[in-house]
């Protein structure tokens, strides 16, 4: 048998080469563009001064932290057409804009936000597998440079965020358990999974499933393993790029 080798190269605990480049759009609160490999996303974060309506009816105080996400449409292999042309959002885009939005509301302190709305925006702009474990790693470091921006301008009391958050995904890809898949073993792995964690470590999300395949309790504890071990690598690029972004500002 041949010995196991992933297309790129990579152990199967390695990341790929990872990058958070703040202040990407300048007009936004808080911008970067987050690299997993060639997997390239636009996050920014705006601050509104207003809730959504639901929540001005039910009397809900705090505030409200939402996420969108796209694809380019030059963003695939093939051209995707954008939804206001095709006049429809997908299942797969609703799906992920919410994780987006939940996973960052984990760790937000929403009484922190009072009358207002964290927007966090998820545009990818080259999809290699992993576009919304890469939006949720961006998403954090663009909403957390908002954040400080409003504090900074005194439009915002004190920062609502209580834990940093990341995501990765992990999978078992020819028979190996692998760590941050790109398209490639994506779409060859039988096993694919998302982990979005916070940064002390406890998970917010584990989605995980067997494609035409099932795995043991062992394969999810060395796939979990694998994430966790990521996830720690992503905590740290992120505070990097915090660092940096506030230096920008
Ligand atoms: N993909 C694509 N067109 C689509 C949806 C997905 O080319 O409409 C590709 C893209 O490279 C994406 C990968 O398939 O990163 C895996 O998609 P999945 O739905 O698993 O989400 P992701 O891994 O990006 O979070």
């Amino acid at each position: 048998m041949l010995p196991f080798e992933r297309p790129d190269r990579r152990k199967p605990d390695d990341l790929r080469i990872v990058s958070i480049e703040p202040g990407i759009a300048p007009n936004a609160s808080g911008s970067v563009i987050v690299r997993f490999g060639h997997t390239q996303v636009i996050c920014a974060a705006t601050l509104e001064n207003k809730v959504p309506g639901w929540m001005q009816k039910q009397g809900i105080g705090g505030g409200w932290l939402t996420a969108e996400y796209s694809m380019l449409p030059y963003s695939t292999h093939e051209r995707k057409q954008r939804d206001s042309s095709r006049g429809k959002v997908d299942g797969r885009t609703i799906e992920i804009q919410r994780l987006i939005g939940r996973a960052l509301r984990a760790v937000t302190d929403l009484s922190k936000l009072p009358g207002q709305t964290l927007w966090v925006d998820c545009d990818v702009l080259q999809a290699d597998g992993g576009t919304r474990t890469a939006s949720i790693t961006g998403a954090y470091v663009a909403a957390r440079l908002a954040i400080e921006k409003a504090i900074q301008n005194k439009q915002l009391a004190e920062n609502p965020f209580t834990d940093s958050i990341a995501a990765v995904s992990v999978g078992v890809y020819e028979d190996q358990e692998v760590l941050d898949l790109n398209y490639e073993e994506d779409s060859g792995a039988s096993v694919d999974a998302n982990v979005v964690m916070t940064g002390s470590g406890r998970f917010v999300e584990v989605q995980g499933s067997g494609e035409e395949a099932t795995f043991s309790e062992e394969q999810l504890h060395t796939l979990l393993d694998l994430a966790k071990r990521g996830l720690g690598e992503l905590k740290a690029i992120q505070e990097n790029a915090i660092g940096k972004g506030k230096n920008l500002a």
